[in-house]
Protein backbone atom coordinates (compact mmCIF):
# COMPACT_ATOMS: atom_id res chain seq x y z
CA UNK A 1 0.00 0.00 0.00
CA UNK A 2 2.62 2.12 0.68
CA UNK A 3 4.59 2.18 -2.85
CA UNK A 4 0.65 2.33 -4.24
CA UNK A 5 0.15 5.73 -2.61
CA UNK A 6 3.50 6.90 -4.05
CA UNK A 7 2.57 5.74 -7.68
CA UNK A 8 -0.76 7.42 -7.38
CA UNK A 9 1.25 10.60 -7.12
CA UNK A 10 2.83 10.15 -9.76
CA UNK A 11 6.76 8.94 -8.27
CA UNK A 12 7.75 4.95 -9.42
CA UNK A 13 9.01 3.00 -5.92
CA UNK A 14 10.64 -0.63 -5.42
CA UNK A 15 11.58 -2.58 -2.41
CA UNK A 16 15.33 -2.58 -2.65
CA UNK A 17 18.48 -4.16 -1.10
CA UNK A 18 18.27 -6.85 1.85
CA UNK A 19 14.68 -7.06 2.17
CA UNK A 20 14.33 -8.04 -1.87
CA UNK A 21 17.35 -10.37 -1.36
CA UNK A 22 15.99 -12.01 1.90
CA UNK A 23 12.17 -12.72 0.09
CA UNK A 24 13.99 -14.90 -2.88
CA UNK A 25 16.12 -16.88 -0.53
CA UNK A 26 13.05 -17.29 1.86
CA UNK A 27 14.66 -15.74 5.01
CA UNK A 28 13.29 -13.79 7.64
CA UNK A 29 13.03 -10.23 6.86
CA UNK A 30 14.53 -7.43 9.25
CA UNK A 31 13.82 -4.63 7.98
CA UNK A 32 11.47 -3.04 4.58
CA UNK A 33 13.35 -0.59 2.39
CA UNK A 34 11.81 1.30 -0.23
CA UNK A 35 13.89 3.49 -3.01
CA UNK A 36 11.97 6.06 -4.85
CA UNK A 37 12.08 8.69 -7.77
CA UNK A 38 10.40 11.07 -5.40
CA UNK A 39 12.18 12.96 -3.02
CA UNK A 40 11.77 13.46 1.08
CA UNK A 41 10.20 16.63 0.57
CA UNK A 42 7.64 14.78 -1.96
CA UNK A 43 7.06 11.86 0.22
CA UNK A 44 6.42 13.91 3.64
CA UNK A 45 3.85 15.70 1.33
CA UNK A 46 2.50 12.17 0.17
CA UNK A 47 2.42 10.40 4.18
CA UNK A 48 0.56 12.24 7.15
CA UNK A 49 3.15 10.39 9.60
CA UNK A 50 6.82 10.73 8.71
CA UNK A 51 10.08 11.07 10.56
CA UNK A 52 13.06 12.59 9.10
CA UNK A 53 15.24 9.59 10.08
CA UNK A 54 18.06 10.53 7.45
CA UNK A 55 16.89 13.41 5.48
CA UNK A 56 20.05 14.26 4.43
CA UNK A 57 20.96 10.77 2.64
CA UNK A 58 18.00 11.03 0.95
CA UNK A 59 16.19 8.85 4.02
CA UNK A 60 12.41 9.45 5.43
CA UNK A 61 10.50 6.47 7.48
CA UNK A 62 7.47 6.52 6.98
CA UNK A 63 4.66 5.32 9.67
CA UNK A 64 2.02 3.49 7.88
CA UNK A 65 -0.79 1.32 9.52
CA UNK A 66 1.60 0.40 12.52
CA UNK A 67 4.13 -0.52 10.29
CA UNK A 68 7.48 1.36 9.43
CA UNK A 69 9.00 2.00 6.51
CA UNK A 70 12.35 3.22 5.26
CA UNK A 71 12.03 5.05 1.98
CA UNK A 72 14.84 6.75 0.25
CA UNK A 73 15.17 8.80 -3.14
CA UNK A 74 17.23 7.28 -5.53
CA UNK A 75 20.80 8.17 -5.39
CA UNK A 76 24.29 8.00 -7.19
CA UNK A 77 27.78 7.77 -6.06
CA UNK A 78 29.20 10.67 -5.22
CA UNK A 79 32.40 12.01 -4.65
CA UNK A 80 33.79 10.10 -1.96
CA UNK A 81 36.47 11.36 0.88
CA UNK A 82 39.18 9.39 2.16
CA UNK A 83 37.12 6.06 1.07
CA UNK A 84 34.56 6.80 3.65
CA UNK A 85 30.66 7.77 2.84
CA UNK A 86 30.22 10.71 0.29
CA UNK A 87 29.71 13.76 2.58
CA UNK A 88 27.26 15.02 0.07
CA UNK A 89 24.26 12.62 -1.99
CA UNK A 90 23.21 13.22 -5.04
CA UNK A 91 19.38 12.09 -5.90
CA UNK A 92 18.57 11.18 -8.99
CA UNK A 93 15.08 9.93 -10.79
CA UNK A 94 16.41 6.42 -11.77
CA UNK A 95 16.35 2.80 -10.33
CA UNK A 96 19.39 1.78 -12.28
CA UNK A 97 21.69 4.83 -11.30
CA UNK A 98 20.57 4.04 -7.16
CA UNK A 99 20.87 -0.16 -7.80
CA UNK A 100 24.43 0.41 -9.47
CA UNK A 101 25.50 2.45 -6.53
CA UNK A 102 24.63 -0.39 -4.43
CA UNK A 103 27.77 -3.14 -3.08
CA UNK A 104 27.10 -6.67 -4.18
CA UNK A 105 24.92 -8.02 -7.19
CA UNK A 106 22.53 -9.82 -4.33
CA UNK A 107 22.09 -6.72 -3.30
CA UNK A 108 21.33 -4.85 -5.86
CA UNK A 109 17.88 -6.17 -6.99
CA UNK A 110 14.94 -4.70 -6.58
CA UNK A 111 11.05 -5.64 -6.26
CA UNK A 112 8.01 -3.96 -7.54
CA UNK A 113 4.62 -3.63 -5.92
CA UNK A 114 3.31 -6.90 -7.56
CA UNK A 115 6.70 -8.93 -6.74
CA UNK A 116 8.37 -8.47 -10.52
CA UNK A 117 12.19 -9.07 -10.22
CA UNK A 118 14.25 -5.91 -11.16
CA UNK A 119 18.04 -7.40 -11.44
CA UNK A 120 20.22 -5.18 -13.76
CA UNK A 121 23.66 -7.16 -12.58
CA UNK A 122 22.60 -10.82 -12.39
CA UNK A 123 21.85 -10.79 -9.20
CA UNK A 124 19.60 -13.71 -9.18
CA UNK A 125 22.04 -15.68 -11.29
CA UNK A 126 24.45 -14.90 -8.40
CA UNK A 127 21.83 -15.28 -5.48
CA UNK A 128 21.31 -18.92 -6.90
CA UNK A 129 24.91 -19.61 -7.21
CA UNK A 130 25.79 -18.02 -3.69
CA UNK A 131 27.86 -15.82 -4.89
CA UNK A 132 28.96 -12.28 -3.35
CA UNK A 133 30.06 -10.11 -6.02
CA UNK A 134 30.89 -6.62 -6.30
CA UNK A 135 28.29 -4.41 -8.88
CA UNK A 136 30.91 -3.47 -11.56
CA UNK A 137 34.68 -3.23 -10.73
CA UNK A 138 35.67 -4.42 -7.34
CA UNK A 139 38.37 -2.51 -7.14
CA UNK A 140 36.83 0.71 -7.70
CA UNK A 141 34.06 0.06 -5.00
CA UNK A 142 36.10 -0.68 -2.66
CA UNK A 143 38.19 2.35 -3.48
CA UNK A 144 35.07 4.51 -3.19
CA UNK A 145 33.80 2.90 0.50
CA UNK A 146 36.43 0.51 2.38
CA UNK A 147 33.80 -0.83 4.68
CA UNK A 148 32.42 -2.48 1.22
CA UNK A 149 35.38 -5.15 1.51
CA UNK A 150 34.39 -6.21 5.45
CA UNK A 151 30.38 -6.20 4.35
CA UNK A 152 31.70 -8.83 1.43
CA UNK A 153 32.93 -11.07 4.07
CA UNK A 154 30.12 -10.23 6.24
CA UNK A 155 27.38 -11.64 3.56
CA UNK A 156 29.76 -14.69 3.08
CA UNK A 157 29.16 -15.45 6.66
CA UNK A 158 25.78 -14.51 7.00
CA UNK A 159 24.53 -15.55 3.92
CA UNK A 160 26.82 -18.91 3.63
CA UNK A 161 28.05 -17.86 0.33
CA UNK A 162 31.08 -17.28 -1.52
CA UNK A 163 33.60 -14.45 -2.53
CA UNK A 164 33.72 -14.34 -6.39
CA UNK A 165 36.93 -14.46 -7.15
CA UNK A 166 37.67 -10.85 -8.49
CA UNK A 167 35.80 -9.94 -5.59
CA UNK A 168 38.38 -11.44 -3.64
CA UNK A 169 41.27 -10.94 -5.49
CA UNK A 170 40.34 -7.15 -4.58
CA UNK A 171 40.23 -7.87 -1.00
CA UNK A 172 42.95 -9.20 -1.12
CA UNK A 173 44.60 -6.00 -2.76
CA UNK A 174 43.37 -3.34 -1.36
CA UNK A 175 42.95 -5.02 2.55
CA UNK A 176 44.83 -1.93 3.80
CA UNK A 177 41.94 0.52 2.79
CA UNK A 178 39.99 -0.66 5.44
CA UNK A 179 42.43 1.36 8.37
CA UNK A 180 40.86 4.10 7.01
CA UNK A 181 36.93 3.35 8.10
CA UNK A 182 35.61 4.11 12.24
CA UNK A 183 35.79 1.30 14.13
CA UNK A 184 32.46 1.33 14.90
CA UNK A 185 31.12 0.60 11.26
CA UNK A 186 33.63 -2.52 11.23
CA UNK A 187 32.54 -3.56 13.98
CA UNK A 188 28.54 -3.67 13.10
CA UNK A 189 30.20 -5.79 10.13
CA UNK A 190 32.29 -8.06 11.89
CA UNK A 191 29.60 -8.96 14.62
CA UNK A 192 27.11 -9.88 11.96
CA UNK A 193 30.27 -12.10 10.83
CA UNK A 194 30.09 -13.69 14.06
CA UNK A 195 26.74 -14.36 13.89
CA UNK A 196 26.17 -16.17 10.78
CA UNK A 197 26.02 -19.38 9.51
CA UNK A 198 29.36 -19.39 7.43
CA UNK A 199 31.41 -17.50 9.96
CA UNK A 200 33.53 -20.55 9.68
CA UNK A 201 34.10 -20.26 5.80
CA UNK A 202 33.97 -15.99 6.71
CA UNK A 203 36.85 -16.19 9.46
CA UNK A 204 39.05 -18.55 6.91
CA UNK A 205 38.72 -15.47 4.16
CA UNK A 206 39.21 -12.60 6.73
CA UNK A 207 42.56 -14.45 6.96
CA UNK A 208 43.35 -15.31 3.30
CA UNK A 209 42.68 -11.59 2.25
CA UNK A 210 44.71 -10.62 5.09
CA UNK A 211 41.69 -7.86 6.51
CA UNK A 212 42.20 -9.15 9.84
CA UNK A 213 45.06 -7.63 9.58
CA UNK A 214 43.30 -4.00 9.90
CA UNK A 215 40.33 -5.22 11.94
CA UNK A 216 41.09 -3.99 15.67
CA UNK A 217 43.47 -6.68 17.60
CA UNK A 218 43.25 -9.52 15.20
CA UNK A 219 46.59 -8.36 13.73
CA UNK A 220 48.96 -10.98 16.07
CA UNK A 221 46.04 -13.38 15.70
CA UNK A 222 46.10 -15.38 12.22
CA UNK A 223 46.41 -18.37 14.16
CA UNK A 224 43.78 -18.09 16.75
CA UNK A 225 41.29 -17.34 14.35
CA UNK A 226 41.98 -20.61 12.71
CA UNK A 227 41.23 -22.07 15.47
CA UNK A 228 37.94 -20.12 15.94
CA UNK A 229 36.97 -21.02 12.17
CA UNK A 230 37.78 -24.71 13.14
CA UNK A 231 35.47 -24.66 15.47
CA UNK A 232 31.94 -26.24 14.49
CA UNK A 233 28.15 -25.76 15.59
CA UNK A 234 25.47 -22.87 15.81
CA UNK A 235 26.46 -19.50 18.22
CA UNK A 236 22.76 -18.25 19.58
CA UNK A 237 24.40 -14.75 20.22
CA UNK A 238 27.14 -12.14 20.40
CA UNK A 239 28.19 -13.17 23.88
CA UNK A 240 29.08 -16.36 22.91
CA UNK A 241 30.48 -15.31 19.64
CA UNK A 242 32.72 -12.89 21.72
CA UNK A 243 33.70 -15.40 24.15
CA UNK A 244 34.41 -17.89 22.13
CA UNK A 245 36.51 -15.70 20.03
CA UNK A 246 39.05 -14.13 22.82
CA UNK A 247 39.26 -17.52 24.17
CA UNK A 248 40.33 -19.57 20.68
CA UNK A 249 42.53 -16.47 19.64
CA UNK A 250 44.11 -17.33 23.76
CA UNK A 251 43.68 -13.74 25.22
CA UNK A 252 44.33 -14.42 29.08
CA UNK A 253 41.96 -12.61 31.05
CA UNK A 254 43.92 -9.14 31.60
CA UNK A 255 43.62 -8.48 27.79
CA UNK A 256 40.16 -8.99 27.23
CA UNK A 257 39.46 -5.21 28.23
CA UNK A 258 42.09 -3.79 25.85
CA UNK A 259 41.13 -6.43 23.07
CA UNK A 260 37.03 -5.11 23.33
CA UNK A 261 37.95 -1.84 23.93
CA UNK A 262 39.82 -1.58 20.68
CA UNK A 263 36.51 -2.76 18.70
CA UNK A 264 34.77 -0.68 21.10
CA UNK A 265 32.30 -2.51 22.39
CA UNK A 266 30.41 -1.20 25.38
CA UNK A 267 31.23 -1.55 28.93
CA UNK A 268 28.67 -4.09 29.71
CA UNK A 269 29.20 -6.29 26.66
CA UNK A 270 32.80 -5.94 28.01
CA UNK A 271 32.03 -6.95 31.58
CA UNK A 272 29.90 -9.79 30.02
CA UNK A 273 32.39 -11.42 28.28
CA UNK A 274 35.03 -11.31 30.99
CA UNK A 275 32.73 -12.73 33.16
CA UNK A 276 31.77 -15.71 30.32
CA UNK A 277 35.16 -16.05 29.55
CA UNK A 278 36.38 -16.83 33.59
CA UNK A 279 33.33 -18.81 33.59
CA UNK A 280 34.15 -20.80 30.71
CA UNK A 281 37.30 -21.40 32.08
CA UNK A 282 35.98 -22.94 35.15
CA UNK A 283 33.63 -24.87 33.74
CA UNK A 284 36.14 -26.21 31.34
CA UNK A 285 38.46 -27.29 34.16
CA UNK A 286 36.38 -28.03 37.15
CA UNK A 287 32.41 -27.60 36.99
CA UNK A 288 29.79 -25.28 38.45
CA UNK A 289 29.91 -24.81 42.05
CA UNK A 290 27.16 -23.02 43.47
CA UNK A 291 28.99 -19.86 44.29
CA UNK A 292 30.39 -19.60 40.70
CA UNK A 293 26.78 -20.28 39.31
CA UNK A 294 25.99 -17.72 42.07
CA UNK A 295 27.93 -15.12 40.78
CA UNK A 296 27.50 -15.82 37.19
CA UNK A 297 23.98 -15.13 36.85
CA UNK A 298 21.55 -17.00 34.55
CA UNK A 299 21.90 -15.32 30.86
CA UNK A 300 25.85 -16.04 31.48
CA UNK A 301 25.34 -19.47 32.96
CA UNK A 302 23.34 -20.60 29.76
CA UNK A 303 25.77 -18.70 27.68
CA UNK A 304 28.58 -20.90 29.13
CA UNK A 305 27.13 -23.97 28.82
CA UNK A 306 26.34 -23.87 25.44
CA UNK A 307 30.05 -22.97 24.64
CA UNK A 308 31.02 -25.88 27.09
CA UNK A 309 28.69 -28.28 25.04
CA UNK A 310 30.35 -26.87 21.42
CA UNK A 311 34.15 -27.51 23.31
CA UNK A 312 33.08 -30.77 24.85
CA UNK A 313 30.03 -31.83 23.20
CA UNK A 314 28.58 -32.22 26.68
CA UNK A 315 26.38 -29.69 29.05
CA UNK A 316 23.09 -30.18 30.64
CA UNK A 317 21.53 -27.40 30.74
CA UNK A 318 18.38 -28.26 32.13
CA UNK A 319 19.85 -28.92 35.49
CA UNK A 320 21.69 -26.22 35.37
CA UNK A 321 18.38 -24.00 35.22
CA UNK A 322 16.69 -26.26 37.81
CA UNK A 323 19.95 -25.64 39.88
CA UNK A 324 19.82 -21.79 39.66
CA UNK A 325 16.21 -21.93 40.64
CA UNK A 326 16.54 -23.85 43.71
CA UNK A 327 19.28 -21.22 45.13
CA UNK A 328 18.03 -19.67 47.62
CA UNK A 329 19.04 -16.37 47.04
CA UNK A 330 17.05 -16.16 44.00
CA UNK A 331 13.78 -15.34 45.80
CA UNK A 332 10.70 -14.35 43.65
CA UNK A 333 8.51 -12.49 46.30
CA UNK A 334 12.23 -10.25 46.89
CA UNK A 335 12.33 -9.52 43.30
CA UNK A 336 8.28 -8.72 43.39
CA UNK A 337 8.61 -5.96 46.56
CA UNK A 338 11.26 -4.43 44.93
CA UNK A 339 9.34 -4.57 41.67
CA UNK A 340 6.77 -2.51 43.22
CA UNK A 341 8.46 0.04 44.38
CA UNK A 342 10.58 0.12 41.64
CA UNK A 343 7.16 0.52 38.46
CA UNK A 344 6.31 3.40 41.41
CA UNK A 345 9.69 5.28 40.33
CA UNK A 346 9.90 4.76 36.29
CA UNK A 347 6.45 6.11 36.57
CA UNK A 348 8.20 8.87 38.02
CA UNK A 349 11.23 8.48 35.59
CA UNK A 350 10.12 7.58 32.13
CA UNK A 351 12.33 7.05 29.61
CA UNK A 352 13.86 3.97 31.41
CA UNK A 353 13.34 0.31 29.86
CA UNK A 354 11.19 -1.76 32.42
CA UNK A 355 12.69 -4.80 31.04
CA UNK A 356 16.22 -4.22 30.59
CA UNK A 357 16.14 -2.73 34.30
CA UNK A 358 15.05 -6.16 35.89
CA UNK A 359 17.38 -8.32 34.25
CA UNK A 360 20.32 -6.08 35.44
CA UNK A 361 18.49 -5.44 38.97
CA UNK A 362 18.22 -9.64 39.39
CA UNK A 363 21.67 -9.70 38.43
CA UNK A 364 22.66 -7.35 40.96
CA UNK A 365 20.83 -9.19 43.19
CA UNK A 366 22.11 -12.51 42.32
CA UNK A 367 25.67 -11.29 42.51
CA UNK A 368 25.09 -10.06 45.67
CA UNK A 369 25.98 -6.26 45.25
CA UNK A 370 22.44 -5.34 46.72
CA UNK A 371 22.49 -5.95 50.40
CA UNK A 372 19.53 -3.57 51.51
CA UNK A 373 17.87 -3.88 47.88
CA UNK A 374 14.95 -1.81 48.21
CA UNK A 375 16.86 1.66 49.15
CA UNK A 376 19.83 0.38 46.67
CA UNK A 377 18.23 -0.45 43.70
CA UNK A 378 15.68 2.87 44.22
CA UNK A 379 19.00 5.01 44.38
CA UNK A 380 19.76 3.22 41.36
CA UNK A 381 17.08 3.23 39.17
CA UNK A 382 17.22 7.22 39.82
P1 LIG B 1 20.88 -7.10 6.78
O1 LIG B 1 19.67 -6.20 7.03
O2 LIG B 1 20.59 -8.53 6.75
O3 LIG B 1 22.05 -6.71 7.61
P2 LIG B 1 21.12 -5.58 4.36
O4 LIG B 1 21.54 -5.96 2.98
O5 LIG B 1 19.75 -5.00 4.53
O6 LIG B 1 21.34 -6.83 5.26
P3 LIG B 1 22.16 -3.06 5.24
O7 LIG B 1 23.49 -2.75 5.81
O8 LIG B 1 20.94 -2.72 6.01
O9 LIG B 1 22.21 -4.60 4.90
O10 LIG B 1 22.08 -2.33 3.82
C1 LIG B 1 20.89 -2.21 3.06
C2 LIG B 1 21.21 -2.10 1.57
O11 LIG B 1 21.89 -0.88 1.30
C3 LIG B 1 22.15 -3.19 1.07
O12 LIG B 1 21.43 -4.34 0.68
C4 LIG B 1 22.85 -2.51 -0.07
O13 LIG B 1 22.04 -2.53 -1.24
C5 LIG B 1 22.95 -1.06 0.38
N1 LIG B 1 24.22 -0.74 1.08
C6 LIG B 1 24.42 -0.68 2.40
N2 LIG B 1 25.68 -0.32 2.71
C7 LIG B 1 26.30 -0.11 1.52
C8 LIG B 1 27.61 0.29 1.16
N3 LIG B 1 28.56 0.55 2.07
N4 LIG B 1 27.87 0.42 -0.16
C9 LIG B 1 26.93 0.18 -1.09
N5 LIG B 1 25.69 -0.23 -0.81
C10 LIG B 1 25.36 -0.38 0.49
Amino acid sequence: PVIQKIEEAGFVAYFVGGSVRDTILKKPISDVDIATSAFPEEIKAIFPRTVDVGIEHGTVMVLWQKEEYEITTFRTESTYQDFRRPDEVTFVRSLEEDLKRRDFTVNALAMSRDGEIIDYFDGLVDLNKGIIKAVGSATERFHEDALRMMRGVRFVSQLDFTLEAKTEAAIMEHHALLEKIAVERVQVEFIKLLLGKGRSQATIKLIETELYQYCPGLRKHGEGLYRYADLSGELPDSLTAWTLLVYFIQLDNQSIDAFMREWKCSKKAIQEVEVAKRALDFRLTTGWSKEQLYHTGLEIAVAVEKMHALLTGESDLAALETHYKNLPIHNKKQLKVTGNELIATLNRQPGIWLGELLVEIEREVLIGRLSNQTEAILSWAK
